[in-house]
């Protein structure tokens, strides 16, 4: 619905705290464009320039935010269970922006709305996830979701990349290219890795790269959450191909993430 018609001021009265541990270009923004849509307000607390640094707990500074009686706190953070454990205090409804490797669940939902919207019933539809899933948060929470929603689930990433788990596994994604009808991208996640894993990517590329030749005329639909590493994840000529949704799922995410808003704001 909101997609369809700009949606009214629903939120005028409301207000919302973020709280980003780590860097974000897309889902903060995007929040931010959604609650103002909404007609919310938000202020940004950016932990590098607050007490976090003079040697405040995370538990004090939620504390103290919380104080301020805001509608939400909207949090990103790099360990895997702060959102949930913030949440379970009971002060604010707490929205996760991103924890540790472990969940994404904004970034699932628009990429989930992404592929609903060029299929309709995406039951039995096969996504591949090809590159570093075992530290991607976007893998985590989208595996959890896809399957939820009866989509087939193909992990495609080269060992170390490659999560421990019982889903479908190949190393090449030209073994199944001709079975999917989505592929995901990923970004290797350099900054959670303790030591370099590969030390050329461009070696790693001429595998994992989404180029035309990979592809050929295939009718699949290619996302990636960004930032993009370009002609490492996905080739600049790929980039430009219609069968990529990248900047859709960018502008999905705001109408997703209004949707959220909505229903944790104003419908709870
Ligand atoms: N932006 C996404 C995240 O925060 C994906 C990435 O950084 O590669 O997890």
């Amino acid at each position: 619905e909101f997609k369809k018609s700009r949606p009214k001021a629903l939120l005028r009265d409301k207000l919302l705290i973020t709280l980003f541990f780590e860097t974000s270009t897309r889902t903060r923004s995007s929040f931010e464009v959604a609650a103002k849509r909404l007609g919310a307000s938000m202020v940004h607390l950016d932990p590098s320039k607050s007490s976090t640094t003079k040697g405040e707990s995370l538990d004090d500074t939620f504390a103290n935010l919380c104080a301020m009686e805001p509608d939400g706190v909207i949090i990103r953070h790099g360990f895997n269970a702060t959102p949930q454990k913030l949440a379970n205090k009971g002060l604010t409804p707490v929205i996760n922006a991103g924890a540790g490797n472990y969940a994404h669940p904004t970034q699932a939902l628009l990429d989930y709305f992404t592929i609903v919207e060029q299929f309709g019933d995406v039951r039995g539809k096969t996504i591949a996830i090809v590159g570093d899933i075992v530290s991607s948060r976007v893998a985590s929470s989208g595996i959890r979701l896809f399957h939820r929603m009866g989509m087939r689930v193909i992990l495609v990433a080269p060992k170390p990349f490659m999560p421990d788990n019982e889903l479908e596994k190949v190393e090449h994604l030209d073994e199944i290219i001709d079975q999917v009808d989505v592929v995901m991208s990923l970004r290797a996640q350099l900054e959670r890795h303790k030591a370099p894993i590969f030390e050329d990517y461009e070696e790693y590329a001429k595998e994992y790269c989404i180029t035309k030749e990979r592809f050929g005329d295939r009718d699949i639909l290619l996302l990636h959450p960004g930032p993009v590493m370009r002609n490492i994840d996905i080739s600049d000529e790929m980039l430009e191909d219609p069968r990529c949704k990248v900047l859709e799922q960018v502008r999905n995410g705001v109408f997703v993430r209004m949707a959220i808003l909505k229903a944790i704001l104003l419908d709870n």
